[in-house]
């Protein structure tokens, strides 16, 4: 056991206020993590706001930091390694045993359901039990996880950026380069020019589309987005998006990904793809309405949602980091970084759209 600070989600909205909690150490399958940086992503504000995870809870997965400790039967890291933490994942299941753990059949009790594989809490404070969230709860100086959510990266990259890779960033880049899969020359859209949107934007160039055009309502996200790759930018409170996507790729794209979760996005995202055409949704989307026939059935489309990029963590980060090495991938350019302490100015900024991925440090 161990004492550590963390930043405490004690209830319903409530803002997050860093306390002395205890760790208990690893199990024989687990890592201790010293967090070295975590970034700040959507769902952490709807893990804090809407309780999708039992109250009180250790909210945090984007950790990035150095192994500390491992467990006897740890195998793919060791005291030292540089790790970025992504989701948990039991690997036995179907579909983690076909290469998706993102779809894993106990993904939700695994990774909101507050407690580890085992059943048992690894925080607690002055005895009470606290959540632990993503199967890591990095918004703390430590953090234990299971073997399976960590994932060693190259220690030549600069760690205090890496750990968005762990989730925003991967569920952006990941849909695009492992769900998809648009071909050398192809067409997409991608709707939402946030961290999410940002990350496929650069994946679709990395993939080569000959039509990237990012659709959002502030400028100044579309200039990044140019600078990212886009071909072409749409602001959707000037312009009629469908038309002006219909206008630039004659006829719509072949591929589109909505990271807004607004329902009326979705449709224009839906409406101006070609026939055949395939969208992906990222978001937490409330109802939509929507005509079946016309929208999907009659010019055969598919709309599908799509977790975490369907990424296999342990291949696919590792992969992000050398595009990034590379310059393929420049998603510092999303980042800002703020004190641990400052935790609750980084989900403001982001909220208010000040910040595109807040990371925050750790005191060293
Ligand atoms: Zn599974
Ligand atoms: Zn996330």
């Amino acid at each position: 056991m161990i004492k550590i600070k963390a930043a405490v989600t004690q209830g319903q909205g409530e803002p997050f206020k860093i306390e002395e909690v205890e760790l208990e150490g690893p199990k024989s399958d687990e890592v201790l993590v010293k967090i070295v940086a975590t970034g700040v992503c959507h769902t952490d504000a709807v893990a804090r706001d809407q309780g999708i995870t039992p109250y009180p809870a250790v909210l945090g997965h984007e950790g990035a930091g150095i192994v500390e400790q491992v467990g006897d039967s740890v195998e793919t890291v060791k005291p030292g390694d540089h790790v970025v933490l992504s989701f948990a994942y039991c690997g036995h299941c179907e579909n983690c045993l076909t290469g998706h753990p993102a779809y894993c059949m106990v993904f939700n009790e695994l990774n909101f359901g507050g407690r580890m594989r085992d059943n048992s809490h690894r925080l607690s404070r002055q005895g009470e039990k606290l959540s632990t969230f993503f199967g890591q709860s990095s918004f703390g100086t430590y953090a234990v996880a299971n073997e399976r959510s960590v994932v060693k990266v190259d220690p030549e990259a600069d760690l205090a950026l890496l750990g968005p890779l762990g989730c925003g960033i991967q569920t952006g880049s990941g849909t695009v380069l492992n769900a998809l899969k648009p071909e050398f020359g192809s067409s997409i859209a991608i709707f939402g020019a946030g961290a999410v949107g940002l990350s496929a934007i650069m994946a679709a160039a990395i993939t080569e589309c000959r039509y990237i055009i990012a659709v959002d309502i502030h400028d100044s996200r579309l200039e990044l987005a140019k600078e990212l790759g886009a071909t072409h930018v749409i602001n959707g409170r000037k312009e009629d998006v469908i038309e002006a996507i219909r206008g630039i790729t004659r006829g719509g794209t072949r591929y589109a990904l909505d990271t807004t979760g607004v329902p009326p996005v979705i449709l224009q995202a839906l409406r101006s793809l070609k026939p055949l055409g395939r969208l992906a949704v990222v978001g937490v989307t409330p109802d939509l309405t929507l005509n079946v026939h016309e929208d999907l059935m009659a010019e055969g489309k598919t709309m599908t949602g799509v977790i975490e990029g369907d990424a296999v963590p342990q291949i696919f980060i590792p992969q992000l980091v050398e595009y990034y090495r590379d310059g393929r991938f420049p998603f510092d350019k999303l980042v800002k970084f703020y004190d641990f302490e400052d935790i609750n100015q980084g989900f403001e900024d982001s909220k208010q759209g000040h910040a595109i991925k807040p990371i925050l440090k750790f005191p060293s």
